[in-house]
């Protein structure tokens, strides 16, 4: 694990945080799917297909919160990435404005601690560099005006995106 000051990354199995906040990378339907998505509904239970259903879907780039049913997270923060379409499509502030939306809705919900997955870097195909650099930026941006949440926990599943942020943080 590395810490930078508010921000600490480690490689690990987001549905088994014990933090105020888990963050999904869904997608617009909010009805579950692939990669961290269906690990975390998996892991939450049926309860929360039945929680989602009743959100009536999100827009790319926005989020919505639920209870974290099974997990020992409290809340799950659903964010719907965007699929990377070659650059031309907005896709970095949309990006960008899941890690902003997610954290308002952390702050607004006063909660200290939340975890972000590498959104967008799975299925939907961003770039992870370029994913890397922008979710950095958004995260200690948000964090230098707002007090909470305290502390923001980027989770890597991969050796190759550890390494990225590992690097990303040092600067
Ligand atoms: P997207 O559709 O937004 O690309 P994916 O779930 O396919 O979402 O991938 C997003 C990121 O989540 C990828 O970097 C993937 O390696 C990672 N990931 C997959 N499962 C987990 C998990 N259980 N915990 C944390 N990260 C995960």
């Amino acid at each position: 694990m590395i810490k930078n000051n508010r921000i600490d990354l480690i490689k690990g199995d987001i549905t088994t945080l014990a933090v105020d906040a888990i963050v999904n990378a869904a997608n617009r339907s909010l009805m579950g799917g692939g990669g961290v998505d269906g690990a975390i509904h998996d892991a939450a239970g049926h309860d929360l297909l039945t929680e989602c259903i009743r959100l009536k879907g999100c827009d790319t780039g926005q989020a919505k919160i639920t209870s974290g049913f099974r997990l020992r997270a409290r809340y799950i923060i659903h964010t719907v990435g965007p699929v990377w379409k070659g650059g031309g499509n907005d896709e970095d502030n949309l990006l960008g404005s899941c890690y902003k939306t997610s954290l308002s809705i952390a702050r607004d919900y006063k909660l200290k601690t939340i975890a972000f997955p590498n959104i967008s870097t799975g299925v939907f195909g961003f770039p992870k560099e370029l994913a890397a650099f922008i979710a950095v930026n958004e995260i200690k941006r948000f964090l230098k005006n707002n007090q909470l949440p305290e502390k923001v926990i980027i989770v890597t599943y991969s050796d190759e995106n550890f390494d990225i942020y590992r690097k990303l943080l040092a600067e």
